[in-house]
């Protein structure tokens, strides 16, 4: 047995947060609508009726275009893709075959470039609602006609995890661009993954694509589907790298066929033979011309794409500017709120401390992910109580050993009880400033030794352990206000 290697693609289908459909005027947003309330004759495909494009959805298009340096085809066509099935009401889903929107794109994923082949602009189907109680199928075309971005990934991604990081990062630009909600779970970005097992020597990278060397075959593909979460991408993939693997390893061949990813038992379940493009019966869209950008759009979405720095770059120049960890960087730059949150507090933190804002910076990124977080979700930063200037106050004031970190918790409680109380404020109203003064720790130290005589002994004997429970003590009795490092060089001189 040869040495087999994954080669993995991705195709993306991601809903567009545009205001209305792409080929009518219904409302875009379905969210809580009855069902079959948001059509048309237009997105009903009712005879006789023609599509007319929507801008807005070709703007988002290019935007997205430019973010994943793609280039841009400045002449495109539309197409219709033929099949029959219930949610398709028309019979046919408009799409882009031949000339896409874009070629050539990528996006770095680790230093690395994955290769996207196109980004294409289409319309989304309805959605059947299997109902088992009775037995029957609703269909609701709400949905029908949402605009849709699809991109196709060349097939250079070799593992789950790059997969996974993939479409994170891909979700992270769509969040920033603020062109689609990208919710996975609630199907707004639908990723595919096609798999294979290749032997190592069978092929070469021409550019993006994969060749096959004269005198090898490459092995069957097979396309996943219902991958409604990044977790499910990830073990669909690797139970397919598993389960091919051991079809290879057997001398069987692989079938190229959908299948369906079962959540629940951990399978991906054969659904049906893959059809081919010729299935299809692709031809030109007739009721649509084709689609011309000029260059002045191109410059327009160029400018919008450069007020807006993107997850990756923004990560990059926090580690590099404030010295946040990468895997830190990378948490806080997942949602614009998040992101928004952070830059605020690192500019806050510049401006009132020039001199040392990269320790304090440090250290508010370590509060930030360990203590604020607690208070409320990553995805709504900006909307707890605990304001980024709060917390650079904070950082400073524990920086400076104005407070201890025990008291920096009571103050963030605080806070949370009452957003416009400052943190200046609060340790003075609640008296929080640290004791740092020998003498006033140093009697508190004799007063816990001599409430505590067993105790003592017991260290003294070489129960080492008990020095834990002394600093407890001296903290507690101090209101948490003591240098914690002074309670442990006394207590430790006076223990001997
Ligand atoms: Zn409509």
């Amino acid at each position: 047995m040869k040495d087999l290697v994954p080669i993995i693609g991705l195709e993306i289908h991601i809903e567009l947060k545009t205001q209305s459909k792409m080929f009518c005027r219904c409302d875009n947003n379905a969210a809580g609508k009855k069902p079959n309330t948001l059509v048309c004759p237009i997105c009903l495909g009712h005879p006789g009726t023609l599509p007319y494009l929507n801008k807005e959805a070709v703007h988002y298009g290019l935007l997205l275009a430019q973010a994943l340096n793609f280039q841009i085809n400045q002449l495109s066509f539309f197409a219709r893709k033929n099949y029959f099935y219930p949610d398709l009401p028309k019979g046919y889903q408009i799409t882009q075959a031949d000339t896409p929107l874009g070629s050539q794109g990528y996006l770095t994923i680790d230093d690395h470039e994955i290769a996207i082949e196109r980004l294409h602009l289409e319309e989304d189907t309805g959605k059947l609602i299997h109902d088992s109680q009775s037995n029957c199928s609703l269909v609701d075309y709400n949905r029908a006609g949402t605009p849709l971005i699809e991109l196709v990934t060349s097939p250079v991604i070799t593992s789950a995890t790059e997969a996974r990081r993939f479409c994170q990062e891909l979700q992270k630009i769509l969040r920033y661009l603020n062109i689609s909600n990208a919710n996975m779970e609630q199907g707004e970005m639908r990723s595919e993954a096609n798999i294979s097992l290749q032997e190592k020597d069978s092929f070469d990278f021409v550019g993006p694509y994969l060749k096959v060397k004269p005198g090898h075959h490459l092995n069957n593909k097979v396309e996943v589907k219902n991958l409604n979460s990044f977790k499910a991408l990830e073990r669909a993939i690797n139970y397919e790298i598993e389960r091919q693997g051991q079809v290879l390893a057997s001398g069987g061949a692989v079938v190229a066929e959908t299948r369906g990813w079962n959540e629940t038992k951990g399978i991906t379940v054969s659904q049906r033979y893959k059809e081919t493009v010729a299935d299809y019966r692709y031809f030109g869209e007739p009721d649509l011309p084709p689609l011309y950008i000029d260059n002045t759009w191109l410059l327009e979405i160029k400018q919008e794409l450069d007020k807006i720095e993107l997850p990756a770059v923004k990560a990059k120049r926090w580690q590099k500017d404030y010295g946040w960890p990468a895997d830190q960087a990378d948490l806080l730059s997942t949602y614009p709120s998040s992101a928004m949150y952070s830059d605020e507090l690192l500019t806050t933190i510049r401006q009132i401390a020039p001199g040392n804002y990269k320790e304090i910076a440090r250290l508010a990124g370590n509060w930030l992910t360990s203590e604020v977080l607690k208070y409320c979700s990553l995805k709504d930063l900006l909307l707890n109580p605990i304001t980024p200037r709060h917390l650079a106050d904070l950082s400073i004031a524990l920086a400076n050993k104005t407070i201890t970190s025990t008291n920096g918790q009571v103050v963030l409680q605080t806070i949370v009880k009452n957003t416009k109380v400052s943190v200046e404020e609060i340790i003075k109203q609640l008296d929080l400033q640290q004791v740092e003064s020998s003498d006033q720790i140093s009697k508190l130290v004799q007063k816990v030794i001599d409430q505590y005589p067993d105790q003592a002994a017991a260290y003294r004997a070489g129960k080492l352990a008990l020095l834990q429970f002394f600093i407890g003590q001296v903290m507690h009795q101090s209101n948490g206000k003591a240098n914690p490092k002074v309670v442990r060089e006394i207590l430790e001189k006076k223990l001997q």
